[in-house]
C-alpha cells in the first residue's frame, strides 16, 4: 500500500511524542527532576528510555564514555616534592604512526655534550588537522600521549596546541579514563618488578 512507510514511520514519532509527556508525568508525580539533572540525563541516555531522549545542550550535557576521544594531550607525573616529570621521550613514535603528519616535536640535546635528552623542547599538535584518530595514544610506548574529552575547542583563529597547552597532570588522566589509567598503571608495576628481578637475578652473588 502506498503511504505506508511514512505512516509506520511518523507513528514512532507520534509513540515517542506522547511517551515523553507520560514520563514527565510519571516522574513529576515522583518528585524527580527529568531535566537538567544527571539522573534525567542518564535516563534519557539510556536504552530504557520511550520518550524524548534529545538533550537541551549547552545547559544539558550527555555524560561522555571513558573511551571517548577527541584533541590528544600530553601526560605528567607530580612528584612527591611538588615537581613535574614530563612522561614524553620525545621517540617520535607518535609523529610517524600519526596519518594527517599533524604532531611535531623538537628533541632536547644536552648543551654541554650535545647528547640528546629523552625530553622534548617542542612538542606541537595542530589541532585544525587531527583527525582523533587516536593512534598517537595508541601507539606510545610510555603512556605519554592520551585523547582527551574536551571537545568544546572551537575558535575562530588557527588551532596549533604547544606544549602549555597539552601538558596535563597524570591526576587529570585517571579522572576522565579511570578503567584505562588502572590497566596502563597495573602494565607499568608489572614491567618495573620485572626489571627489578632481572637485574637482581643478574648482579654478582656476595
Ligand atoms: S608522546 Fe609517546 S610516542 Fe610520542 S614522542 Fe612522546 S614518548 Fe614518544
Ligand atoms: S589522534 Fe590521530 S590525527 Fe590526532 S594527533 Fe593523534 S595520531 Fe594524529
Amino acid at each position: 500500500m502506498y503511504g505506508k512507510g511514512i505512516l509506520k514511520g511518523l507513528s514512532v514519532t507520534w509513540k515517542r511524542f506522547w511517551d515523553t509527556y507520560i514520563d514527565d508525568i510519571s516522574w513529576l508525580l515522583r518528585g524527580k527532576k527529568r531535566y537538567y539533572s544527571e539522573e534525567g540525563i542518564k535516563h534519557r541516555s539510556s536504552k530504557d528510555q520511550k520518550g524524548i531522549f534529545t538533550i537541551q545542550y549547552p545547559e544539558e550535557r550527555l555524560i561522555t564514555p571513558e573511551e571517548a576521544r577527541y584533541i590528544p594531550f600530553l601526560v605528567y607525573d607530580e612528584k612527591p616534592d611538588g615537581t613535574q616529570e614530563q612522561r614524553c621521550t620525545s621517540c617520535g613514535i607518535c609523529a610517524k604512526v600519526c596519518p594527517p603528519q599533524c604532531i611535531w616535536i623538537v628533541r632536547s640535546n644536552d648543551p654541554n655534550t650535545g647528547r640528546p635528552i629523552p625530553e622534548p623542547t617542542e612538542f606541537y599538535i595542530d589541532v585544525d588537522i587531527c583527525m582523533n584518530c587516536g593512534f598517537c595514544a595508541e601507539y606510545c610506548p610510555f603512556d605519554a600521549i592520551i585523547m582527551d574529552h574536551d571537545f568544546e575547542l572551537a575558535s575562530y583563529g588557527r588551532s596549533v596546541y604547544n606544549m602549555e597547552k597539552l601538558l596535563k597532570p597524570a591526576s587529570y588522566y585517571k579522572s576522565i579514563r579511570p578503567g584505562q589509567y588502572a590497566k596502563n598503571e597495573a602494565e607499568r608495576k608489572a614491567k618495573e618488578a620485572a626489571k627489578a628481578a632481572k637485574a637482581a637475578a643478574a648482579a654478582p652473588k656476595a
